[in-house]
């Protein structure tokens, strides 16, 4: 695989010492960027991300302390789910939701990150009502203005969150966003910027709609910057289980990196 020089190569993670050692690398960046700005390092929640990753390796990782763990799409993270029931593991799903995979998601993850329609909303609460279970969310928001991203636009961001309000199974969180695909720094920057306001702003009006206003934001490649605009969860994969093969133009809508 070719990689634009601007895009780090991260060493695949083969042993629990090598998980180990990756996720102290990424914690104490962690620390470091909190502490630039002020900010208590334990409030900043690390979400491993392990699409892609089988299923072996992911033993290693929660034997290293993952407990956790982040995928992107519904499938692959019900098999790993079905795969690892004798491990602890809390499934995150930080992906885009096709309505019919609602149940699913529904019947395994703990916490569902990209929540933009409220037909998915109703979806989730049907299913979820019928297992007497209940779901963390986190309402995507599209903070790069490209169209073709998943995420509601900032301005329609309350509206929908007084709708969630009659969904008893959905217990909001907070804000989640992926930020402009680029090595500049001050429009990445930007993107995380502009959420945290948002969270800001609608709680300062509305302080019921956003549950502890948690905010969800940063990967491999701009984490840091995350830390040091407020992210209270940073959803990391590459940096600690190493490289994908696969282009993220698999994952994300419009992406071009391939
Ligand atoms: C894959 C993915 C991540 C993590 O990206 P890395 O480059 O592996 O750190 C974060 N958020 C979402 C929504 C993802 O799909």
């Amino acid at each position: 695989m070719s990689t634009p020089e601007n895009v780090p190569v991260y060493p695949p993670a083969h042993t629990v010492a090598d998980f180990t050692a990756n996720l102290a690398a990424v914690r104490a960046k962690i620390e470091a960027a909190a502490s630039r700005v002020g900010r208590d390092p334990s409030s900043v929640r690390l979400l491993p991300v392990s699409k892609t990753v089988p299923e072996e390796r992911l033993r290693l990782a929660v034997a290293a302390g993952c407990h956790q763990l982040g995928e992107n799409k519904v499938q692959e993270a019900k098999r790993k789910w079905q795969n690892l029931t004798d491990l602890e593991i809390s499934w995150a799903v930080i992906g885009h939701l096709q309505t019919n995979k609602a149940k699913d998601v529904a019947a395994f993850a703990n916490e569902f990150q990209a929540l933009d329609s409220l037909r998915v909303a109703e979806a989730l609460d049907r299913r979820l009502d019928r297992l007497g279970r209940s779901l963390d969310v986190y309402v995507q928001v599209n903070t790069s203005q490209e169209p073709q991203k998943y995420g509601l636009p900032p301005e329609e961001v309350r509206a929908f969150l007084h709708q969630l309000n009659q969904f008893e199974t959905l217990r909001v969180q907070g804000l989640m966003t992926l930020a402009l695909f680029t090595s500049d720094g001050e429009r990445v920057r930007e993107c995380f910027t502009l959420l945290r306001n948002l969270r800001d702003q609608i709680r300062g009006e509305d302080p019921a709609l956003l549950g502890p206003g948690e905010l969800s934001m940063g990967m491999s490649g701009d984490y840091e910057i995350a830390v040091e605009e407020g992210a209270t969860c940073v959803r990391v994969g590459q940096a600690i289980f190493g490289s994908r093969a696969l282009p993220d133009s698999y994952y994300w809508p419009g992406e071009t990196n391939a």
